[in-house]
């Protein structure tokens, strides 16, 4: 089994002035996280089990709706231009770290939240910075220890003396989003990207000592949990965020994406990570786990889709574990990036953003038995990829 060479699909680039070639990205996108939301039904143990279910009307009919794409932000991930179609009438389950569809939508959502709030901090003297922390673990650490390890980790970050300290210095606040991968070799890999903002007047060495520091509390908080302690090369990683030619909005709003992706899109920011070959984003863990793998077998060529028994139980635990996390948290009291900045909309929670339907006009009502078909047709065409 080890010999055998997994084979990922890799989408040539896309031509986003196309807008067929747009659209028809976005149907194999979306035929594929419906696959894999119908093969969770047997895998997921929690609510994700009946996402996508008929279920808003009393009769169990789905409508499908048509609108036009404004190209505001919340679609502007897909790029979205023309007419979008969507339906109501479904159930949805409004999981961040288990479900392929509601991930995207509540990502969609927060990224246009960050970019936000990134753009006020900007305008108004702030410096973003993108920090990731990493830890250093094998193939025997648990998922639950690893989770136990970042909530020790990141609390030597974020609270006590030396935060208080980091704000006298210049910090404004951060949001921080929690990422879990799985490596073949090296097991569950869990780390962290925040999303800082420092004043412009914090010299650069100002800001090497604090994330210098961050790094020592995340460090030394791993070790308070168990976990050898990560080195500085692999362990930490500060990307200064680069307002150059592209213009603030777009590079905001790239940043947010980056730190909000969903299960099933695509990074924007490739370079920082490469959840290829031996390791697998949540997403593949979930494509393996139901409409399968692919694989290749060196010596003669042979290849065989099955789906991954595995990987099946690897998101139970991961499942059981995540859930009741949150995937996005911020800075609070006086030190929340969110507050003065003027038109951002009042909170909503992951299952707020999920329950809000499509507008638009209604083009056609189906039957329940008819939704059966128009589903498992979207399963099969995931198939042919
Ligand atoms: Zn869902």
């Amino acid at each position: 089994m080890q010999s055998w060479l997994t084979l990922r699909e890799t989408l040539p680039k896309l031509d986003r002035t196309d807008p067929i070639a747009v659209q028809d990205r976005r149907s194999d996108r979306r035929a594929e996280r419906w696959a894999i939301r119908k093969g969770l039904r047997q895998v997921a143990q929690g609510r994700t089990a009946s996402c996508g279910l008929p279920g808003g009307r009393p009769d169990g009919s789905v409508v499908l709706r048509v609108t036009d794409a404004t190209g505001t932000p919340a679609q502007g991930s897909t790029g979205a231009t023309g007419r979008v179609a969507g339906f109501s009438g479904l159930w949805s389950c409004g999981s961040v770290w288990m479900c392929p569809e509601c991930s995207v939508k509540i990502a969609a959502k927060r990224s246009e939240e960050v970019g936000k709030v990134l753009g006020h901090h900007v305008g108004t003297g702030g410096v973003p910075l993108l920090v990731t922390l990493t830890m250093r673990h094998h193939r025997e650490h648990s998922l639950a220890e690893c989770l136990a390890a970042l909530t020790k980790g990141w609390g030597a970050v974020t609270g006590g003396r030396a935060a208080q300290r980091d704000y006298a210095a210049g910090l404004r606040g951060w949001v921080r989003a929690l990422e879990v991968t799985r490596s073949m070799d090296n097991g569950w890999h869990v780390h962290v990207h925040a999303l800082i903002v420092v004043e412009q007047t914090m010299s650069d060495d100002a800001v090497d000592a604090m994330t210098g520091s961050w790094f020592a509390r995340w460090s030394a908080g791993l070790v308070r949990a168990g976990m050898p302690a990560p080195t500085l090369e692999h362990g930490l990683d500060v990307q200064r965020v680069d307002l150059g030619s592209a213009g603030l909005s777009e590079t905001s709003g790239a940043w947010a994406r980056y730190l909000c992706k969903g299960l099933a899109s695509e990074a924007v920011m490739g370079s920082t990570k490469a959840a290829r070959g031996t390791s697998r984003s949540i997403y593949e863990l979930m494509h393996d786990a139901t409409v399968g793998r692919r694989m290749e077998n060196p010596d003669t060529g042979q290849v065989v889709q099955l789906a991954d028994l595995h990987a099946r139980h690897l998101l139970r635990e991961y499942e059981e574990l995540i859930r009741g996390r949150r995937q996005l948290t911020w800075s609070q009291r006086d030190h929340d990036l969110r507050c003065d900045v003027v038109d951002l909309d009042e909170e909503q929670t992951d299952e707020e953003i999920v329950a809000v339907e499509l507008e638009g006009e209604n083009v056609a009502v189906l039957p329940s038995h008819s939704w059966k078909i128009v589903e498992s047709r979207a399963r099969r065409a995931a198939r042919r990829h």
